[in-house]
């Protein structure tokens, strides 16, 4: 017979698994039985549409089996089997979500075994405590099963086999004990007893075991005055779960590790969640939600593999695994569970997403989960940051969607870091220090905080008495512009021309300025051409001879990202150009001074000019060699 091997990937996890120093074996077990108890909803749900399936909810159930003379532990499960493929498939590779994830932590210098612990590793956990797993399957609507075998070291095979039921038996050949590890205590039936309580209680399907008591026998009726009680043993099946959703329980009697130990297993994440979140409302439509914020980004967060949507079930049973029009877009990395009487469960797909109930449901979410969000803001900043950092630009991306159609909700959520508040301020908190004077909230954008807080023009803003938010992210400003204002004040770049009020005197000035350097500002438009729009004397360059600028509603920044994003859109979306010029400084007044005696010098120095704009833009020079050749030419 034909030995397969393991992917490579799997090969790796299954070492580290097995010769890991991993101190909780124990969860292979509660990994077995969540595999079990998924099987049995799939069965559920595919019996839904197909009757020929027969099945009856009823019957649908988990079984333990401690064999102490075989040295074997049995998960049974009557659910929806697999065939040869699917164990091919589902057992023989670990790619699928979550391996990536693993493959990182396993790349680090000195993989973390607790975090390798923490991780929702599956099915070959089992091999943690197994020197060998039996998997005998028979698919449901099959006649025939199959037997999946592997000792963990050498590969798998896959045969042909019978089994009476529908369903799945994954049996554990435990290790022999050693003077460290007591393998045979997952034999002992009140450890596994213990074990289903602490791990797989709320699982809704019973899960039963055949618990061996032992009993007086009745007192005979003519028993001897010295007669001594008689025991016999006798065997009784038992449920071992209690069979309520957690979301079922009173909030009070569920503790912390348990919603991180549900949201854990259920939802594949390493990481305890970074907020919990009970729901429930009554009325026309009534439902339970249990929701999670998780504490980092999943790995595939900004990829189309990730898909958004709550785990919906209608009386504890699970009619829909991604429920995704519970969520809106801005909130798409909300985990969780909602629970309703009030839709059907025959309900087909397509139908379910057009119910009244669930939009209901929908909308009541999205301002509880908001509500959230904006109390950890006010009283867990710290949380509230690390959520940011995580999701920040999933809230902006909101703003901005829909030409700003939720942005009034969300506006409040928005977080950027500011010459007051480096960590981040929030647009109230911002228009709270506002004074009198200042007529507008300002931003500079740029690749850092230190590149948007040396800006000439930030530096000009901030003297003038003003805090500017620094915009680092590429949606930030995109963001800001949908929003256009807030509470009354209208957002705006710092390199704005009207960005700071200019008085009638200065104004003057400016203009006469203009008019006696006219001749320069025309040279310098003529011999740049098209790369400007515009080329004008600025009164707020400080030690600057130059600058680019942008008019119009796209700046500098926003051509940056849209280049890097999508480069067709480019031809449509450029910014427009301006070159701004310091008539005070002394490059200037050389330029100035040679436009009349050597055109084809004053020709190099405007270039000159313009080349050093582009570089304090963070632009590229379009050719840099021309640039380098300039200057040395001013060197000799
Ligand atoms: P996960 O459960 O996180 O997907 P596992 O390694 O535990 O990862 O299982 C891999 C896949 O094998 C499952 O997604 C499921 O399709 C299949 N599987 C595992 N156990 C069973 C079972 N008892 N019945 C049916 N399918 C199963």
């Amino acid at each position: 017979m034909e030995k397969m091997q393991f992917k490579a990937e799997s090969r790796r996890l299954l070492d580290l698994m097995i010769n890991s120093i991993y101190t909780h074996k124990e969860i292979f077990l509660r990994e077995l039985i969540s595999n079990a108890s998924d099987a049995e909803d799939k069965l559920a749900y595919r019996a839904l549409t197909d009757d020929s399936l027969q099945v009856d909810r009823n019957d649908l159930k988990i079984v333990l089996r401690a064999d102490k003379e075989a040295g074997t532990l049995t998960v049974s499960d009557n659910g929806i089997g697999m065939d040869d493929k699917a164990l091919d498939d589902n057992l023989g590779t670990i790619c699928r979500s979550g391996s990536l994830d693993f493959k990182n932590a396993l790349d680090g210098e000195n993989p973390d075994i607790d975090v390798i612990g923490q991780f929702g590793v599956g099915f070959y956990s089992a091999f943690m405590v197994a020197d060998e797993v039996t998997v005998l399957s028979r698919p449901a609507g099959s006649e025939v099963a199959w037997r999946w075998q592997s000792n963990g070291e050498d590969g798998y095979t896959i045969t042909q086999d019978k089994k009476e039921s529908v369903g799945t038996d994954v049996i554990i050949h435990l290790k022999p004990d050693t003077e460290d590890e007591k393998y045979s205590e997952f034999l002992d039936q009140y450890r596994l007893q213990e074990l289903v309580k602490k791990y797989s209680d709320y699982i809704h399907y019973p899960i039963r075991m055949e618990m061996k008591r032992s009993r007086q026998k009745p007192r005979p009726e003519d028993a001897p005055e010295d007669y001594k009680p008689e025991w016999e043993d006798y065997t009784e099946w038992e449920t071992l779960n209690s069979m309520v959703p957690i979301w079922h329980r009173k909030s009070e009697d569920v503790t912390e590790e348990e919603y991180a130990s549900f949201y854990q297993d259920k939802f594949g994440d390493y990481t305890a969640p970074l907020r919990t979140l009970r729901v429930a409302a009554e009325g026309t439509v009534s439902y339970e939600a249990l929701l999670f914020i998780p504490a980092r980004t999943p790995y595939d967060y900004y990829t189309r593999e990730y898909e958004k949507g709550l785990q919906l079930y209608s009386n504890g049973v699970l009619i829909m695994d991604k429920c995704g029009d519970l969520l809106p877009e801005y909130l798409r990395f909300v985990k969780g569970v909602v629970d309703t009487p009030d839709v059907s469960l025959n309900i087909s797909r397509e139908m379910l997403q057009h119910t009244r109930e669930l939009k209901v449901i929908a909308r009541s979410l999205d301002k509880k989960i908001r509500a959230e969000l904006s109390k950890m803001l006010s009283e867990d900043r710290e949380k509230y940051e690390s959520f940011w950092k995580a999701f920040g630009p999933q809230i902006k991306y909101g703003v901005m969607a829909d030409y700003g159609a939720d942005k009034d909700k969300l506006q409040d959520l928005l977080l950027f870091p500011s010459s007051i508040e480096e960590k981040g301020t929030t647009l109230k908190e911002y228009r709270s220090r506002m004074g009198e004077s200042q007529e507008f909230i300002y931003y500079a954008g740029g690749e850092s905080l230190q590149r948007a807080a040396a800006l000439p023009q930030t530096q000009r803003v901030r003297e003038a008495g003003y805090e500017v938010l620094y915009l680092t992210e590429d949606v930030d400003e995109f963001c800001l512009q949908a929003l256009v204002s807030y509470d009354g004040k209208t957002i705006k770049s710092v390199t704005a021309e009207d960005a700071l009020p200019v008085s009638e005197e200065s104004k003057q000035k400016a203009k006469e300025d203009t008019e006696a350097n006219r001749p320069v500002l025309d040279f310098v438009k003529k011999s740049l051409g098209d790369k400007v729009k515009e080329v004008r004397l600025s009164q707020i360059l400080g030690e600057n001879a130059a600058c680019l600028t942008a008019d119009g509603p796209i700046s500098l920044e926003m051509e940056k990202t849209l280049k890097r994003q999508n480069p067709e859109m480019l031809e449509y979306m450029k910014a427009e150009r301006v070159l701004e010029l310091n008539a005070e400084a002394p490059a200037f007044i050389a330029l100035r001074a040679a436009v009349d005696s050597d055109p084809d010098k004053a020709a190099d120095y405007a270039e000159l000019l313009y080349d050093q704009a582009l570089l304090i833009a963070d632009l590229p020079l379009e050719d840099p060699a021309r640039f380098s050749r300039l200057v040395a030419n001013l060197m000799v």
